[in-house]
């Protein structure tokens, strides 16, 4: 079954076609940058960036965008707290973004555009939507007129006069109907402002998005993302100044992700007690551990990030370990370091000797194919794991050398090699922090580690593996090298 993704704007899951042939063009709305990133900031990025990861290993040419939104009324107000210029504001903040994305392996974004560096854009397309008659200056600022466009509200699938009831913006005599919204805001003295044709200012936030996708990708492109809090109004907004615009579809495919909660309620700067931040969780958790948070169910349901969770995945995570430990044991070669194909068209170089391994690649690719279920793929990794093991177990690869058999087994490595760099896992080796000081716990670990090679020189692999698996839940890695077994403390 070919690739199909669920679209938000027809809300049924459609067959995947591109504009242009083998070419893919996907926008996601990224950060407004007034304060440091929380962990709810992180779904999409993790999530868009496995969606890349797949198409690409479809054979698509798939050109990423992510802008930064580097000027707006939360910045100047926040800077003005801080008592720093906004654009000092911003750059701290874009660092942090860019750094808590680089740890959890985002690396696919292809342009990041600021705001503050296409205002010459912004200006061009608003009045091109004045000329039109979509849009009217009033008082310095300039919106864009909602009851010239019929087709508003058919993103988020809302009766446009509803729309207009249930505006939250207070009509004013400066617009003309409550539910209008700013392309341009006039400046007050003091604010960020640049030059227009309606004095100086700076530009609403759903234009930005416009004027800085449609630069870099065309007027019209394959996907649009963002969190589904964004499909009203911001996304809305984005579609009927757009299309009305240029006259053309704007975005194929709508995809919205689900939002992060904690014990069940959104996570949001207005309520303190749920904001945790992205640099905090990534000092004591594993990047792999985090991005299984965020991809271990369906990308357009809520993910609840509970206490115990990130535990509990970085328990379920230990099996992948152990089975890298036990590979490297078994064939001197790392998981880390092994090659493994990146398309799926290279496919003739994978199929592994092990037909049960082949059905539960097929199954994890299926998953994907149907509108990127990320949860149901990784339930496919693990049965991949479990049939490894019980595959190295029943030909006894600790003890018996049958070269074939061993062959067979690195091939399945392969497989599960190919299948999680699609979804972004275990590209590096996991980040050791210090070990601990005290005197005791070296003696009692070189104690653990002897028993352990008594019992494997007594051919008992289930106790041993055993002793191992026990102590990497507590965080202790034992190594097997050709002088002994070390250990590390995580
Ligand atoms: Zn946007």
């Amino acid at each position: 079954m070919p690739l199909r993704l669920y679209n938000t704007l027809t809300q049924t899951k459609e067959p995947f076609q591109t504009v242009q042939p083998g070419k893919v063009g996907m926008y996601v709305c990224g950060p407004t940058v007034y304060s440091n990133s929380h962990v709810g900031h992180m779904v999409g990025p993790v999530i868009f960036d496995t969606i890349k990861r797949y198409l690409v290993y479809l054979g698509y040419d798939v050109t990423w965008v992510v802008n930064i939104t580097d000027v707006d009324d939360k910045l100047i107000v926040q800077a003005a707290k801080d008592g720093v210029t906004v654009k000092d504001l911003a750059d701290r903040v874009t660092e942090d973004y860019l750094h808590c994305l680089h740890q959890l392996g985002v690396d696919g974004i292809d342009h990041m555009p600021k705001a503050t560096e296409h205002i010459a854009e912004i200006v061009e397309m608003t009045q091109a939507l004045i000329n039109k008659g979509f849009a009217y200056a009033s008082s310095g600022d300039v919106y864009f007129d909602v009851t010239k466009a019929p087709e508003y509200g058919k993103l988020s699938h809302r009766d446009p006069e509803a729309l207009q009831a249930g505006a939250r913006i207070e009509p004013t005599a400066i617009k003309r109907n409550p539910g209008d919204f700013a392309l341009w805001k006039g400046s007050k003295p003091g604010e960020p402002a640049w030059e227009s044709p309606w004095g100086p200012g700076r530009p609403g936030w759903h234009i930005e998005c416009s004027a800085m996708s449609m630069k870099l990708l065309g007027e019209h492109f394959d996907i649009h993302g963002g969190g589904l809090d964004l499909v009203f109004p911001h996304h809305e907004n984005e579609v009927v100044q757009s299309e009305s615009y240029s006259g053309k579809t704007f975005a194929t495919y709508w995809l919205h992700n689900g939002l992060l909660t904690k014990a069940g309620k959104k996570i949001s700067k207005s309520d303190p007690g749920t904001v945790i931040l992205m640099s905090d969780l990534l000092r004591d958790h594993d990047p792999d551990t985090l991005r299984c948070l965020f991809l271990s169910s369906h990308y357009r349901r809520p993910i609840d990030y509970g206490p115990g969770r990130l535990d509990e995945i970085s328990r379920g995570l230990e099996a992948f370990r152990s089975l890298f430990d036990r590979f490297e044991r078994l064939t001197g070669t790392s998981f880390f370091t092994l090659e493994a194909p990146t398309r799926k068209s290279d496919e003739e170089k994978v199929a592994s000797s092990i037909p049960e391994i082949d059905e539960h690649r097929t199954r994890f690719l299926e998953a994907m194919d149907d509108d990127f279920n990320t949860g149901g793929a990784f339930g496919e990794l693990y049965e991949l794991v479990r049939a490894l093991n019980r595959f190295a177990d029943t030909h006894k690869l600790e003890t018996a050398a049958d070269p074939e058999a061993l062959a067979g087994y690195r091939a399945g490595v392969v497989v599960l090699k190919e299948l999680t760099q699609i979804l972004g896992l275990f590209l590096h080796p996991r980040v050791q922090p210090e070990a601990t000081g005290d005197s005791l716990t070296p003696k009692l670990l070189e104690l653990l580690v002897n028993l352990r090679a008594r019992v494997r020189k007594e051919k008992n692999f289930a106790l041993a593996d055993d002793i191992r698996n026990q102590l990497a839940e507590m965080g202790v890695t034992l190594e097997d090298r050709p002088d002994g077994t070390g250990w590390k403390i995580s």
